[in-house]
């Protein structure tokens, strides 16, 4: 099945595989926009947001889901700046030409800094551990 994509609407998706992982993710050549399944963008990025969901206060735009008949919702994404666009029907995310970059980034620095909300997923000693070794890993 092609998808087509959300931003550039004429250019169909092409399957990618990602570095070091099972996924394969579908992307755009023209636009660099990356489509992301439900819960996919979370099995590959540790400081991803759990449980991503269209805010309430979201604003459906004339993005169409590459998947299903429906319009994409935007809002920004937690915790940093970049406007996402994500379908209420499938929950796929599309991520714009270097947003998963920024999104990656930016919440990696508020996890160093200890700061980053994830939904107490990791708490405890636990979390203290994995922040000790992020630490160590990140500088
Ligand atoms: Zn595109
Ligand atoms: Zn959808």
């Amino acid at each position: 099945m092609s998808m087509k994509c959300p931003s550039c609407k004429k250019s169909t998706l092409e399957e990618k595989h990602v570095k070091q992982t099972q996924v394969k993710v579908d992307t755009c050549t023209e636009c660099k926009g990356v489509w992301f399944d439900e819960a996919e963008l979370e099995g590959i990025m540790s400081v991803a947001a759990q449980k991503l969901a269209v805010p309430s206060k979201a604003r459906a735009t004339s993005r169409r889901c590459p998947r299903c008949p429906q319009a994409l919702y935007e809002f920004t994404y937690p915790q940093t700046m970049a406007t996402v666009d994500m379908c209420k029907a499938c929950g796929g995310l599309w991520l714009d030409g270097g947003e998963l970059r920024e999104i990656r980034n930016l919440r990696q620095n508020l996890k160093i800094a200890g700061k980053l909300k994830e939904g107490g997923a990791l708490s405890g000693l636990m979390g203290a551990w994995h922040r000790l070794v992020d630490s160590a890993l990140g500088r």
